[in-house]
């Protein structure tokens, strides 16, 4: 069947390129497709709080980032030490 020219860009995984399918459930299992993070460059904001006199820092992210994984990516400890990393910019 031809989806026709509205079909959405295919996902792909940000690791292995393979392209990766959406999360399938049934009656009694379910089959996942693809895990996605969200992150994302981030940038350390402090600003003080109108009718406060103290401080508020906080992360502020300025370019975000979504990192899709495919399962058997995700079954790699390398990968899922990157997605660590991935998920707290502020500490890399
Ligand atoms: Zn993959």
């Amino acid at each position: 069947m031809d989806p026709g020219p509205t079909k959405a860009r295919a996902r792909r995984c940000h690791h292995c390129g393979n392209e990766v399918s959406e999360t399938v459930h049934t009656q009694l299992d379910y089959r996942v497709g693809f895990y996605e993070l969200h992150t994302g460059e981030v940038e350390v904001v402090t600003r003080l709080i109108h009718g406060n006199e103290s401080e508020v820092t906080f992360l502020k992210l300025v370019r975000p980032e979504y990192i899709v994984t495919c399962p058997s990516c995700y079954a790699r400890p390398e990968i899922l030490a990157e997605r660590d990393r991935l998920f707290r910019p502020e500490d890399n």
